[in-house]
């Protein structure tokens, strides 16, 4: 039990970049209600799914509590003595360069400064990188060859004022939620929304005008919409003359690039046509960009095309139009403040003589590195190779979400040190450490985080730290302190911290640093307490800036921004005869990267409860699948195995398959395993959304499901994937006749004690029920063909004290004593559990818009998360319901 405060919290929401402000409201027990903050000029009090659920997110279920040594539990200081023990051996055997650091855009910036600040300036490493190297390191990379900084021009207010808004790689439907919302809002006042991405997506139902892309040709699209602009008048000569460089070379280039965009991105001449035409007559545009762009080989190139079009029309820094970079993760860009990455030394500062000697004097660092270090994948071949032998991992899970990941996990086991800081007890990555030490979690952790609109936002704790949990700042300040430099780090709370950083990020500076929160370095704890929500920069003496370049001046020595000869088009890998078709990775709406949090949310897993693969039904029909059968996915680098949706959105030739799957929660499902490790030559980004595949009907004899109040790895399984219900996990499964009989092998996988059963062995069906004193513990149901999802009926039992005897039939009669199975399809509004059925019954019955259906079932009418999905039911209405009713 955590006793605490009750008093409401403002604090900030640890998922997407949108970085929605969120009111805690603590119950004194460990649990907190959540709701949006009303006051946040980020959301304005709208959460979505996600950010609703956080409050079934905090309980201690999983948590990692103690530091421990192989497994063992420990004391901190026994733990940071071994780990300070190992990195001086290292260091002293083979440099301090064998020592790394994998950081994570879920830290706080206090975080992010300490671990930069102890690597880079006093171990003396300068392999410091972070997953946020898979997130947005491409847009980092184009923002500073474009403007000498890395910095993103626009803020949210633009979307409400802006007249096209263009969302390039982004589905932000799902994965931008709120700020997708307000991209609506600003449709229903006739703002129009074109979205480019290769498959029809939930935010395909908002726009004006889809445009699926071939995958791999949005620099062929927007050189030659920069070609399209000069050909016809539309550029803004004056701009370009006054404020900017290169362009004659970048429209060579694009001239040269862009030949027949028709036949380079597979759309038609009017669709492109008309995108130009929109682009050229609409003075108010924001282009939108996220993992779709960035998530490339050629991910700068793509960025700088982007780019290239709002400075040759001088659409950039002005209300309602510029590009806006939508960051993936809540901190990615705090982290990129304080130098959190491998290619920046701190506060914006790169590796140049008078930037080192900057930070040398201002840390007082005996050991600061002299240039770059290795990024996120090289950083992992070096792990392999045996160049790094110790790696602190923080508060991420890079065995499931790097590229090839089976072999960044392989690469981990070669670690002579490998510490993590973590929350979580059990993950893909945690099995593997040797020193594990119990981080704070989201509601225990005090500090700042930046959101995609250069917003820095409190994070408050709410919680007591459980455990013997630490904030992360905290750990690497004693682990400094066991490896002599206390001092240097002698921080009583992030507000110390916080100061530090912004006194180093005007320190020297003379308006030549795009980030510069000098005008905080002052600050007293209280007022670091009670800071609202401000926008970078804001320097000693001046006031926080919305948006920045208004006045024509960039981050570059002359102050002119920089065209860039975006050249880099054509998939990334050519597909094969052994390899023919496209795997693009993504995010679905109700998870959150590798299920350590949201995974723990019943409510969510009720969207979409299973790992899937999503094909063309053309493509399906080629090679042989069934919609809901099992395929496996296999690339050059690994296999998985996935439940099979037929996607009419999807591209033919392509295939889309969601990255939340681990091996604590699925058989073979990890689905980076299977991307190349391929990355970008200028941002070092991986390749994750073209990797050359191979899909094929995975065999089994039988199918199934078991619900148990524990979580169950079944062996021997095709396929196996587990989500969680309330009060315990439902685990579907698909497997080949085991040896030692089918009933032997499903009565080991509902476990030992009172067993009823129901056995068919001509037909192969089993059926059983394990009790405990009358209390459900595990129901299985085995049969020679894929088995439905049970309805509610079934899992209704896990909260039971004591099943009837009718319970029991009913279990082994695979179906409840009413006959009555639930086939309502899946929950679409997972805030008032409304399912697909009642949707399609409310929309045959008359209601014609998301509104209407919200006023029949409320559906939609809280986060808005399904409002996209309601109103493809619209468009799909007969379909549905004939479905429905059938
Ligand atoms: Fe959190 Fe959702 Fe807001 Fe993103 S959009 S910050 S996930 S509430």
């Amino acid at each position: 039990m955590r006793l605490h405060e009750t008093k409401p919290v403002k604090t900030t929401c640890p998922y997407c970049g949108v970085g929605c402000g969120v009111m805690a409201k603590p119950d004194g027990l460990g649990n907190a209600v959540i709701l949006g903050d009303v006051t946040h000029p980020a959301n304005y009090g709208r959460l979505c799914v996600k950010g609703a659920a956080l409050g079934e997110t905090i309980d201690l279920e999983g948590r990692l509590l103690h530091p421990e040594i192989g497994g063992a539990r420990v004391g901190w200081d026994a733990a940071l003595a071994e780990l300070a023990a190992g990195f001086r051996r290292i260091a002293a055997e083979h440099g301090p360069e064998a020592i790394a650091f994998y950081l994570s855009g879920q830290l706080l910036t206090e975080d992010y400064y300490v671990a930069n600040k102890l690597a880079k300036g006093f171990i003396g490493t300068p392999h410091v990188d972070t997953n946020s190297r898979l997130c947005m390191a491409s847009s980092v990379a184009g923002h500073k060859r474009a403007f000498g900084a890395d910095v993103v021009p626009q803020c949210y207010e633009d979307l409400d004022v802006a007249d096209l808004i263009v969302l390039a790689g982004s589905n932000a439907a799902w994965c931008h939620p709120i700020l997708y919302q307000r991209i609506q809002k600003a449709r229903e006042r006739s703002a129009r929304v074109v979205n480019i991405d290769p498959r029809a997506t939930a935010t395909t139902e908002g726009s004006d005008l889809q445009l699926s892309i071939a995958p791999g040709s949005d620099i062929a699209l927007w050189n030659g919409l920069l070609v399209w602009l000069a050909d016809h008048g539309a550029l803004d000569a004056e701009f370009i003359e006054a404020h900017t460089n290169g362009f004659e070379t970048a429209l060579a280039e694009a001239r040269a690039q862009s030949g027949d965009v028709s036949a380079a991105t597979g759309l038609d001449a009017a669709e492109i046509e008309r995108f130009y035409r929109w682009w050229a007559e609409t003075p108010r545009v924001v282009s939108c960009y996220s993992q779709g762009v960035n998530q490339s080989a050629q991910g700068t190139d793509k960025v700088n095309a982007i780019l290239n079009c709002h400075l040759a029309t001088g659409r950039i820094g002005k209300t309602g139009c510029g590009p806006l970079s939508l960051t993936g993760q809540p901190n990615a860009m705090g982290g990129r403040e304080v130098g959190g990455m491998a290619n920046m030394l701190a506060a914006h500062m790169d590796f140049s003589e008078a930037e080192r000697s900057r930070v040398r004097r201002f840390w007082n660092a005996p050991n600061l590195v002299a240039g770059p270090g290795l990024k996120a994948v090289q950083m992992f071949e070096a792990i392999q190779r045996g160049q790094i032998k110790a790696l602190w991992v923080m508060g991420t899970n890079p065995a499931v979400s790097l590229p090839d990941a089976d072999g960044a996990r392989a690469a981990l086991t070669k670690l002579e040190l490998f510490v993590i800081s973590e929350n979580v007890a059990s993950t893909d990555t945690a099995a593997l450490a040797h020193i594990r030490l119990p981080a704070a979690a989201w509601g225990e952790k005090d500090g700042t985080v930046t959101n995609s609109e250069r917003r820095i936002s409190r994070q408050r704790a709410f919680l007591p730290l459980p455990g013997e949990a630490r904030p992360d700042w905290r750990i690497l300040a004693e682990a400094a302190a066991h490896l002599g430099w206390g001092g240097d780090f002698a921080y009583a709370g992030p507000a110390d911290i916080f100061r530090e950083h912004a006194a180093l990020s005007g320190f020297e500076n003379d308006g030549q640093r795009a980030f510069d929160i000098s005008a905080r370095e002052c600050m007293t704890k209280a007022e670091c307490e009670q800071m609202r929500p401000f926008q970078w920069p804001h320097p000693r003496g001046g006031a926080p800036t919305r948006r920045l370049f208004a006045d024509g001046r960039f981050f570059t020595p002359d102050g002119k921004a920089q065209f860039v000869a975006a050249g880099g088009a054509g998939l990334a890998a050519a597909v094969s005869a052994d390899w023919p078709l496209v795997l693009n990775t993504g995010r679905i709406r109700d998870q959150w990267h590798t299920m350590t949090r949201t995974g723990k949310s019943a409510r969510l897993s009720q969207h979409i409860a299973e790992p899937f693969v999503e094909i063309h039904p053309e493509d399906a029909a080629r090679f042989g699948l069934a919609g809901g059968g099992l395929a496996e996915v296999k690339t050059a680098y690994g296999a998985v195995a996935l439940r099979v949706v037929l996607a009419e959105g999807q591209r033919p030739g392509s295939l889309f398959a969601p990255m939340h799957w681990s091996a604590e929660n699925s058989g073979a499902a990890r689905v980076c395993a299977l991307v190349q490790p391929l990355t970008d030559p200028v941002s070092g980004q991986p390749e994750s959304k073209a990797t050359p595949a191979h899909i094929r009907p995975l065999a089994a004899s039988h199918w199934g499901y078991c619900l148990s109040r524990e979580m169950l790895r079944p062996d021997g399984c095709a396929y196996w994937s587990a989500s969680r219900v309330a009060g315990g996990f439902l685990t579907g499964f698909a497997l080949e006749a085991p040896e030692e009989g089918l009933a032997a092998w499903a009565r080991g996988l509902a476990g030992q004690g009172d067993l009823a059963e129901f056995e068919d062995a001509g037909l192969g069906i089993f059926r059983a029920a394990r009790l405990d004193d009358g209390r459900l513990i595990a129901a299985i149901h085995v049969a020679p063909e894929p088995a439905e999802p049970p309805g509610e009926w079934l899992t209704s039992l896990l909260s039971k004290q004591r099943l009837t005897p009718e319970d029991r039939r009913a279990i082994l009669a695979g179906r409840p004593a009413s006959g009555a199975v639930n086939r309502e399809g899946g929950i679409v509004c997972v805030c008032f559990q409304v399912r697909a059925a009642r949707i399609a019954a409310a929309i045959a019955q008359g209601a014609d818009s998301a509104e209407a259906v919200g006023l029949v079932l409320r559906a939609g009418t809280n986060c808005g998360s399904c409002v996209p999905e309601i109103k493809r039911m619209l468009k799909d209405t007969p379909q549905t319901f004939r479905a429905a009713a059938e």
